[in-house]
């Protein structure tokens, strides 16, 4: 028998939470971002369940040619662009649009003797978030050069948002960020992409023509209220077993470290998933899980294969018990927000010798 543990993607859900997107954004396209194997979903999968998007977006060069294997002949989108000058007859071979977000990729654009190419491209702008782009004092002088290229068809202005879910962080507020981003690019041909999820689900009014829809896809909230809140589903479930048990009295300590003692007597489960199946090792005691339909929560330091969990108000689990770490009955987001981090990590950290299978 395989080990017990497997991941469940519901590709209705993915095929609802595009409709939600395209919902809060009516009359913009939508790229559906696949990035990360689609957010640990699966390219293939990610396929099925966005065949009713305008586009694909993602980073990897070599998984955008998956994609054209796998028969998406409608636009593709690299968000980072090329990396090196060898992935340029990639991208005219399997039409793919790119991003540019420095000179050194416009020289190597410029330098590509490509006379049949038609290149549809993004111009980043870096309007304040500071890692990819342009400033907005160089963004013209980039758009101009661009222009320049006999290769380049269309320019489409791009920026990416710091705090959507959060628009009146003191340190960058969205409205200075959409300034910026307004002021640099007035008077510029071209369509417009700024939306990622916080956008897209709180202010669609900063849709225009396209919006990148990524981590509401799978049914994880970006920020500002909880997945449920915004009428997604998730899309990825993770379950496994009990796979033995431990009856243990105050002062016994549980699991490496000995970081959880009892203060009274205790029945420990132990389930069949670690931090070698993408759950995340410092998720502290007290991390949510449901045996058998009950919530109840680790105790003791997870492990490479194995977690703790406390199975002392279950009476009737045990060996063979099912535990759900997240899904339909226990948010990604709530699992994440425990052990300190964001739905996005756990949902891109399932690891590939987790067994994966699609929900009937
Ligand atoms: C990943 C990514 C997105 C999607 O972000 P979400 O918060 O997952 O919606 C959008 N745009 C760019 C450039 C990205 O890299």
């Amino acid at each position: 028998m395989p080990r017990p543990i497997v991941a469940t993607i519901d590709i209705f859900a993915l095929q609802h939470n595009l409709s939600v997107a395209r919902k809060h954004a009516p009359h913009a396209k939508t790229w559906a971002v696949v990035k990360a194997h689609a957010y640990g979903h699966g390219l293939e999968r990610a396929v099925r369940g966005f065949a009713a998007a305008d586009g694909l977006a993602l980073i990897e060069v070599d998984n955008a040619v998956r994609l054209r294997e796998l028969g998406w002949t409608k636009p593709i989108l690299l968000l980072e662009g090329f990396f090196d000058a060898s992935d340029i007859p990639v991208l005219v071979t399997h039409q793919l649009q790119f991003a540019i977000h420095c000179n050194a990729q416009i020289a190597l654009l410029e330098a590509a003797a490509l006379p049949d190419a038609r290149f549809h491209v993004h111009l980043k702008m870096n309007s304040g978030m500071n890692r990819l782009g342009f400033t907005p004092d160089q963004y013209r002088a980039a758009y101009e050069r661009l222009r320049a290229i006999p290769a380049v068809s269309s320019i489409t202005m791009m920026t990416h948002f710091a705090n959507a879910d959060d628009a009146a962080n003191p340190d960058l507020p969205l409205a200075e960020q959409v300034r910026r981003f307004r002021q640099a690019t007035a008077g510029l041909e071209g369509e417009h992409s700024v939306a990622n999820s916080a956008t897209d689900l709180m202010h669609g009014d900063l849709a225009y023509e396209w919006v990148r829809a990524g981590v509401m896809l799978y049914g994880a909230t970006p920020g500002g209220g909880t997945a449920q809140d915004f009428g997604l589903q998730p899309a990825m479930q993770l379950d496994s077993e009990v796979i033995g048990v431990q009856h243990i009295v105050a002062g016994d300590a549980v699991g490496y470290g000995s970081r959880f003692v009892a203060d009274k007597p205790m029945t420990i489960g132990v389930v069949a998933c670690g931090y070698a199946d993408g759950y995340p090792r410092h998720a502290p005691n007290g991390t949510p899980v449901i045996v058998d339909g009950v919530r109840t929560c680790t105790v003791g330091r997870v492990s490479m294969d194995m977690l703790t969990v406390d199975l002392t108000a279950i009476p009737g689990a045990g060996v063979g018990s099912r535990v759900t770490l997240w899904g339909k009955e226990l948010s990604i987001d709530e699992v994440a927000f425990a052990a300190g981090t964001i739905g996005y990590e756990l949902m891109c950290a399932l690891a590939p010798r987790v067994p994966v299978q699609e929900k009937k």
